[in-house]
């Protein structure tokens, strides 16, 4: 990753940016300006290295601590889960590596984990078979059976499972689960932690406070928006203790 310093108002233009993207892209809009090819090499990344980059980049900018609010499925129960970054973000793995290579039975095939721009491509799908059907012909590079080459179609529901189960375990932080028992009623279940939702959500708090801040200032004092942003955080809240007081 690129080391520089961002300011808020850099922060906020990523966030904008964001907003104009369809959902599978938007968390790529908040790591492009941290990854030296930008957007392009953020919807490239493996679901896990991005999920891993934004746990990071959420670290960077609020700290370790993450609260989340579940429902027990069975009884409905309100459960409020104080989690940090280090619960969930997986020990800084190696790179997966771009092409990967799996036999199983007489199959032997090479495939790629999928990306931002897979999950965009199956968003468009109309059913859970062709989002499969979709995912596989995009990831797999070769199906080799002895001698002969095979295209995906053709590959057996079992060896597909394999395949499937491949990819989860070269990429684990792509599914990020958190097990949990309710305090009410004791019923177990997992749930899934989507980084780069809690991120995006987040951040767009961050923006409104940030908004109604600049407001504020701007109205009290008549600065421009620029030159409110380009303050640290600690002198823009001593004005606004002054305007407040
Ligand atoms: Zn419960």
């Amino acid at each position: 990753m690129k080391r520089e310093t961002f300011t808020s108002a850099d922060w906020l233009t990523a966030w904008e940016h964001s907003l104009t993207l369809p959902a599978a892209l938007r968390p790529c809009a908040l790591l492009a300006p941290l990854l030296e090819e930008g957007q392009s090499a953020a919807e490239k990344l493996s679901i896990g290295q991005r999920d891993t980059y934004l746990f990071d980049l959420y670290q960077a900018l609020f700290g370790p601590e993450l609260t989340a609010v579940v429902h027990c499925p069975a009884c409905t129960e309100i459960l409020e889960l104080a989690l940090t970054t280090s619960d969930l973000r997986l020990p800084a793995a190696s790179l997966p590596l771009t092409m990967l290579a799996l036999e199983e039975g007489m199959y032997r095939i090479q495939f790629r984990l999928p990306d931002s721009r897979d999950l965009l491509a199956i968003s468009m799908c109309s059913d859970i078979e062709q989002a499969q059907s979709l995912l596989l012909k995009s990831c797999v590079h070769s199906v080799v059976q002895g001698d002969h080459e095979l295209n995906t179609a053709e590959l057996p529901q079992d060896v597909i499972i394999r395949l499937t189960q491949a990819m989860a375990e070269a990429d684990p932080q792509a599914v990020t689960e958190i097990a949990l028992i309710c305090p009410a009623c004791a019923h177990a279940w997992s749930e899934t932690f989507d980084i780069a939702h809690f991120l995006l959500d987040t951040l767009g708090g961050w923006a409104e406070r940030l908004f109604d801040q600049v407001h504020t200032l701007a109205s009290t004092y008549g600065w421009n928006e620029a030159d409110i942003l380009a303050m640290s955080p600690s002198r823009r809240a001593r004005y606004l203790a002054r305007v407040h007081a």
